[in-house]
């Protein structure tokens, strides 16, 4: 079975390796691969037969895409593959030549082993990309397609809304690709204890990858901007045996952080703090391990007070940190800057995709 995961783009590698490592304890054969076919955000997964014992010591087939959306903290979607394609100039082609293209071959494939007739299907589309077709296109063609080819078995039914089984039709550049999305509508980014939404959140996935980042050993860990409290709250959730402090300079966000934790179920593991980064040293003598996502200026605040509100912050870092600093943002020349003239070193540099924007992310020691 392959299986197309999904994830936001800059993390691919990091998404492998979880997924690697969710694997290998199952004992089956598998294959991982980065940007399959060149797209990024995605991840290819080909992986054998894997089972399990059941209470009464039955031997049991394992639904590995199950396991993965149970488990991974880095993955938006898991997809089990029906085919990709390659359809060389899809993006010059006239919109009826390009959707022709799809739907024959959609129209090959042998959807009915992933849809029973009596089930209700939809179809849902993304792309990216230079095309003279939209999204809404290929779905609307992706869905008649399989409408077509089931009628051959009985009477299909379709149901947008709340569908039993959701195909997944992606264009990206040139690559097509059609498969089953075992994750449902929502995606896994999107986590259940969320009661609290700041305006800037982080994507959980991304908090993941910033905490992978910084390879937390078990020593004290803060995130200093803490917001809604998206990074505490999953390294907590991870099962982080050291001290988790979230430092918040506004009332609302802080009371927001803790809705969320305390409907994660982690509200005991994060010590919440009211304050400015800025003054950070008032309040921690010493941490391990900061892992933050900054605040840009374009959500909130003014920009102009980017650079001071930056150098301010790590001159304050620069007396209590011990190991090492993760940050991400869009302001690169500020945070450079305040990186190097407070003594630290960029110890890594990546840019990762994040509210259609790709935003510079910094390992320091
Ligand atoms: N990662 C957070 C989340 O997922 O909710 C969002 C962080 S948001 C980009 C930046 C946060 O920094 C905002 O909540 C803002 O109120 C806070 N902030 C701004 N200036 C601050 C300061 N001087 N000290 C502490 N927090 C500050």
């Amino acid at each position: 079975m392959k299986l197309l995961l999904t994830t936001s783009q800059g993390i691919e590698d990091l998404a492998k390796a979880e997924v690697e490592g969710l694997l290998s304890p199952l004992g089956v054969q598998f294959r991982v691969e980065e940007r399959p076919l060149g797209v990024e955000g995605r991840v290819l997964a080909e992986v054998g037969k894997a089972f399990y014992t059941d209470k009464k010591g039955r031997k049991r087939e394992l639904s590995v895409s199950t396991y993965l959306n149970e488990r991974s903290r880095l993955l938006h979607r898991v997809i089990v593959e029906i085919a990709s394609e390659r359809f060389e100039g899809i993006g010059e082609d006239e919109p009826e030549r390009a959707l022709k293209r799809i739907e024959d071959f959609v129209a090959s494939l042998p959807v009915e082993r992933h849809v029973k007739v009596s089930e209700t299907f939809a179809v849902r589309s993304f792309r990216k990309g230079e095309h003279r077709i939209t999204s809404v296109d290929i779905a609307k063609t992706v869905g008649k397609a399989v409408f077509d080819r089931l009628s051959r078995f009985g009477t299909p039914k379709v149901n947008l809304d709340h569908p039993a089984v959701i195909f997944r039709a992606e264009l990206v550049g040139d690559v097509f690709f059609l498969g089953i999305d075992t994750t449902g509508d929502s995606s896994l980014h999107k986590r259940p204890w969320r009661v609290y939404d700041h305006p800037a959140h982080l994507k959980a996935s991304i908090a993941n990858a910033l905490i992978e980042l910084a390879k937390p050993d078990g020593g004290s860990f803060i995130d200093p901007f803490c917001g809604s409290g998206t990074i505490p709250i999953e390294l907590a959730l991870r099962g982080y045996e050291g001290r988790i402090i979230g430092l918040e300079k506004f009332r609302k966000h802080l009371n927001g952080a803790k809705m969320n934790a305390l409907s994660a179920g982690v509200l005991e593991r994060i010590e919440f703090i009211l304050g400015d980064a800025t003054r950070l040293s008032e309040y921690v003598e010493s941490v391990d391990f900061a892992v933050s996502n900054l605040p840009y200026g374009l959500k909130i605040g003014r920009k102009s007070m980017i650079p001071k509100l930056y150098m301010d912050f790590f001159s304050e870092l620069s007396k209590v940190l011990e190991k090492r600093g993760v940050f991400i943002t869009t302001e690169k020349r500020a945070i450079e800057k305040a990186i190097t003239e407070n003594g630290f070193e960029i110890k890594h540099h990546r840019l990762i995709g994040h509210g259609g924007l790709m935003v510079h992310t910094y390992v320091i020691e």
